[in-house]
């Protein structure tokens, strides 16, 4: 590798190297395109409630259909929107029309009355000025009470800004704060110190083994006594098994989302599980 040579030498040039800017530098103007258009769109996926199978929430997931590439995952287009600032519209599209449809599930179910939806956010958007001012107005719009929003931060946003006060603004609006993909970015812990969490997100990848492996049962044990403690909420990620339900149940986790109870599902859908309010777990 080009740093083994020691400094001041040149990284060698690979033609891949170029070609994966040009073809970022294409999906970039692409996207720019596709905001506002109906190729971007919203689904929802259930979180629920452990113990009654009830949903209580959903998060918010962008998908882009690409009319000639097809779908492309948010994996690949939220870092280029991020890595171009396309994130700043494109974002501020995502709270709004996920507020919007919130409001209206309120309105068209009386399941939907305490129903929370989570809105991913990246760190460029906290740090955008204006961004607390952007929810409130979101909020005052569309007429959903602050406490049914919650915002999903990861820890590498949190820690890359200084958003501390973007968050306590938040919270202080109302507005439910959740730490994504907890337990993968180093300084975790320190975080729970200065950030006005609200809710603890488990990673998948602890979720996955945890009735096998003894590092990840573990860890998902550690968290959720941690969450206990600071009276936050915690939900597992990525569960696709019912060992894994029943095993976090368990352990004490209450709430969970992933394959095993929906996939993120479109909106028309959603409203089977307003109707199908019995136990599924
Ligand atoms: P995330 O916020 O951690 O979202 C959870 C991801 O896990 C979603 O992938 C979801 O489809 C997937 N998932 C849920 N349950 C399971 C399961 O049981 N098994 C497996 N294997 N996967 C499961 P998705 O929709 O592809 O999104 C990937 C990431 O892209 C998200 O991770 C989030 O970081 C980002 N993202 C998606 N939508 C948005 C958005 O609107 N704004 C921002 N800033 N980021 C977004
Ligand atoms: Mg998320
Ligand atoms: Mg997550
Ligand atoms: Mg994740």
């Amino acid at each position: 590798a080009a740093k083994d040579r020691g400094k001041g030498t040149f990284r060698r040039y690979h033609p891949e190297m170029g070609e994966q800017l040009v073809e970022r530098a294409h999906l970039g103007a692409e996207l720019e395109k596709a905001i506002g258009t109906d190729q971007i769109r919203l689904l929802y996926q259930p979180i629920v409630d452990l113990v009654t199978g009830r949903m209580t929430g959903v998060e918010a997931l962008t998908r882009w259909h690409h009319p000639e590439r097809g779908p492309v995952s948010p994996a690949e287009f939220i870092p280029i929107a991020e890595y171009t600032g396309l994130i700043v519209p494109l974002g501020r599209w995502i709270l709004a029309e996920a507020c919007r449809q919130a409001a209206a599930w309120r309105d068209a179910f009386d399941e939907a009355a305490d129903l929370v939806v989570n809105v991913n956010v990246a760190g460029r958007q906290l740090m955008e000025p204006g961004f607390v001012d952007e929810v409130a107005g979101v909020l005052r719009r569309t007429g959903l009470p602050a406490r049914q929003l919650t915002v999903e931060v990861t820890e590498t946003a949190v820690l890359r800004g200084e958003v501390t006060d973007v968050l306590q603004r938040l919270r202080d609006l109302g507005v439910g704060l959740a730490l994504d993909d907890f337990g993968t970015a180093a300084s975790s812990l320190g975080l729970l110190l200065t950030c006005p969490v609200s809710v603890l997100k488990l990673d998948r990848s602890f979720v996955e083994g945890v009735t096998t492996a003894d590092r990840q049962s573990a860890v998902a044990t550690a968290v959720i006594q941690m969450a206990a403690a600071l009276k936050l909420r915690a939900v597992a990620e990525g569960i696709e098994t019912v060992e894994q339900a029943s095993y976090l149940r368990r352990l004490g986790y209450r709430y969970g989302q992933g394959f095993l109870f929906a996939r993120p599902l479109p909106v028309d859908e959603v409203a089977g599980w307003f109707r199908e309010t019995e136990a599924r777990v």
